[in-house]
């Protein structure tokens, strides 16, 4: 693996242990079997149906996605059908999870995946990526939950978390870039458990290692993370922040 070189060699942050990260992987999959939220797009494998859960997560919270994901599905249950519809209808289908570029962008995407790849996904990070609004993350998303491929996801929850225990309070502020996130993202994938442990490491920080309330004192992380105790003042998370 060669996350420590690159490390040392753009900025000066601590090295990960590698039997902290271990010992993160175990934990994490432990923590998601009794933590681990149970969600409507967790119930498919559908590279299609996880691209819509995907786009819709972008820039909004779980909550006022679950129901436009299951109105947005009963109306256009497939590709063909979201290639087939009106642009003006997608976007009042839409509407009001706001950001509005997302159903004009996946419209295009189904209509590229019909033109150009017989009508399924394409599962490969780079031809994801030329399709409209799929970034790395995007991609890694597609890849690892619906076809369970082990890459990584980083998102800013994923990424507040690894800096916060790998980097301390304060570390994550000296990496420049997301490259060594990234590095560290794709060392901590385990071997055919890219899934589970992707959806927790998101949860994780979605709901347990938040921004303003993470819960150290209960936290299963406690004993080798850099930020530990976070939550002793306000201030202290406040800084650490996202
Ligand atoms: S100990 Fe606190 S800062 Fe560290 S992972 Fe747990 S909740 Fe996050």
């Amino acid at each position: 693996m060669a996350l420590a070189p690159r490390v040392l060699d753009c900025c000066p942050v601590r090295v990960p242990d590698r039997q902290a990260m271990r010992k993160f992987q175990r934990r994490l999959l432990a923590w998601y079997a009794t933590h681990g939220r149970d969600l409507p797009w967790r119930r498919t494998r559908d590279p299609y149906r996880v691209l819509v859960s995907e786009i819709m997560l972008q820039q909004t919270q779980v909550d006022r996605v679950v129901p436009k994901y299951h109105e947005f599905l009963e109306r256009y249950p497939t590709l063909e059908c979201l290639a087939r519809a009106r642009v003006d209808e997608v976007r009042r289908v839409w509407y009001p999870l706001g950001y509005n570029i997302r159903p004009v962008r996946l419209r295009q995407i189904a209509r590229e995946t019909i033109a150009r790849y017989g009508g399924r996904l394409p599962d490969s990070a780079e031809t994801l990526r030329r399709l409209p609004g799929i970034g790395r993350y995007t991609a890694g998303a597609v890849l690892s939950f619906a076809y369970g491929r082990d890459t990584a996801v980083l998102d800013t929850n994923v990424r507040r978390v690894l800096g916060r225990v790998f980097l301390g309070p304060r570390g994550a502020a000296r990496v420049r870039g997301e490259k060594w996130f990234w590095d560290l993202a794709e060392s901590l994938v385990p071997p055919r458990r890219g899934y589970d442990f992707n959806q927790a490491l998101m949860d994780f920080g979605a709901t347990w290692c938040t921004p303003r309330k993470p819960r150290c004192r209960p936290c299963p992380m406690r004993d080798f993370c850099g930020s530990y105790p976070l939550d002793r003042s306000g201030r202290k998370a406040r800084r650490a922040g996202a």
